[in-house]
């Protein structure tokens, strides 16, 4: 069994592109606004299927490798 991906564990691994939310074939992934009006990716732990996509889709992680 895969495990829900993490997306960000810090703010600044997450550039808010929405990459992630417009990918996801669940539709499990929500932008939500902070307290300074930044949006960051939810993951629905209900809707989630754990295929990675997300994952693989981020250009932070894409670069990070
Ligand atoms: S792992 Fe798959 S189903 Fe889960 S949030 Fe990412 S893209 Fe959506
Ligand atoms: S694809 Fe990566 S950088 Fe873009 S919103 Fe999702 S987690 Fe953030």
């Amino acid at each position: 069994m895969r495990d829900i991906p993490v997306l960000f564990n810090n703010k600044d691994e997450c550039c808010g592109c929405a990459a992630c939310y417009s990918i996801c074939p669940q539709r499990a992934i929500t932008m939500s606004e902070d307290e300074m009006g930044f949006e960051y990716p939810i993951i629905d732990k209900t809707k989630c299927v754990c295929c990675s996509i997300c994952i693989k889709t981020c250009p932070v992680k894409i670069n990070a490798l």
